[in-house]
């Protein structure tokens, strides 16, 4: 289903009190195009950081986040997804009309219940599909960006009319218009990819690299064939525009065939038992989200030994010797 600028009625939420709490990427983004779409209550809750004298040049009036939230009818939560949980219950929760409506850019916090959300909160998600530069240039370019809608929470019965609202406000519903989605297929897919998807591609590349390293190839000429030369994002980009498949007729004859016959020959089954398993057991479940709000309490040590870890693969020796930029 999708959600059209004529669905919208800014008339009367236009009036309404609206708190950013972060002003960064989306923050400063969609702040500034809710303003152009003629929002005048606009505060931006903010740490005191870099980010803050550039939402007071923009001209929003800015104070601490437990202040902003105070006043808000409406509450944009646009702060990283991993300080969402202690930030919601360090200066927001306690702080919250009973009334107000909980906007979030992306699904994370919400479907993994990281935030104890009172009963009497609506809750929707407006999420660009698109970084924050992207949407404040095509909202003034009056140019369309895809974005997910949803209601999570409607003890108002008016939630999903707010979101289509707002969405449209900071131009989401323009051309095809906005997505429906929910934050646990937002957050879903997104950690799919993430945790699933990429680490096979990731680890495609790490063993092809030993693979022709061991066959006595030179760690520059396999990882310019591999992607130094910009190949990979020349195939995705063509896949984008003409389909996953359809971009291999751009190569050779005996590129066709040997991607083809491979692809037929391969035995997805092993991986497509482990992408089971990292979907339902891992990010479902919520098992991920727990022990990664528990590795950030602890200070994330792991992912910084995760990093001295993929120092110590060829390939990323290889490019260091080669002198890529650290
Ligand atoms: P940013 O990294 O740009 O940060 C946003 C703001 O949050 C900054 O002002 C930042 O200040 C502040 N912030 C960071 N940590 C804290 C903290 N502990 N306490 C208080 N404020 C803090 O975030 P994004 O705009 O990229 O992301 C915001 C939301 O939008 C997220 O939910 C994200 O998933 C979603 N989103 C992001 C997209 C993107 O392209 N970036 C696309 C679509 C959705 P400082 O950095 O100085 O700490």
């Amino acid at each position: 289903k999708f959600f059209y600028d004529s669905d919208a009625d800014l008339s009367a939420i236009r009036n309404k009190k609206v708190t950013f709490v972060g002003y960064g990427n989306q923050g400063s983004a969609q702040a500034l195009n809710l303003r152009d779409s003629g929002f005048e209550n606009i505060v931006v809750g903010n740490i005191d950081d870099e980010y803050k004298p550039r939402a007071i040049a923009d001209g929003f009036r800015t104070v601490s986040i437990s202040e902003a939230v105070s006043e808000g009818e409406v509450i944009f939560l646009l702060i990283p997804d991993e300080d969402q949980q202690q930030v919601w219950k360090d200066q927001i929760r306690d702080h919250l009309l009973p009334n107000a409506t909980l906007v979030v850019a992306s699904g994370y916090a919400v479907a993994f219940d990281l935030l104890e959300l009172p009963e009497t909160l609506d809750v929707v998600m407006v999420a660009p599909r698109m970084i924050g530069a992207g949407v404040r240039d095509r909202y003034v370019a009056k140019e369309p960006y895809p974005c997910f809608v949803s209601v999570e929470r409607n003890p108002s019965g008016k939630a999903l009319q707010t979101a289509i609202d707002l969405a449209c406000a900071i131009g989401a519903t323009r051309g095809r218009g906005a997505v429906e989605s929910s934050c646990l297929e937002e957050a879903g897919i997104d950690l799919f990819a993430e945790q699933a998807l990429w680490p096979a591609i990731n680890t495609c590349f790490l063993q092809a690299f030993q693979v022709l390293k061991g066959a006595g190839f030179s760690d520059e000429a396999i990882l310019f064939d591999m992607y130094l030369s910009k190949e990979p994002s020349e195939v995705f980009e063509r896949a984008s525009n003409v389909g996953f498949f359809k971009q291999l007729k751009f190569h050779s004859k005996t590129s066709q065939f040997g991607q083809l016959r491979g692809t037929k020959n391969s035995d997805g089954t092993a991986l497509k038992a482990q992408f089971e398993k990292v979907l339902h057991k891992d990010i479902l479940s919520g098992d991920f989200a727990r022990y990664w709000s528990n590795s950030l309490a602890g200070g994330a040590t792991e992912l910084e030994q995760l990093w001295k870890d993929v120092e110590e693969e060829p390939i990323q020796i290889a490019e260091n010797n080669l002198g890529l930029q650290k």
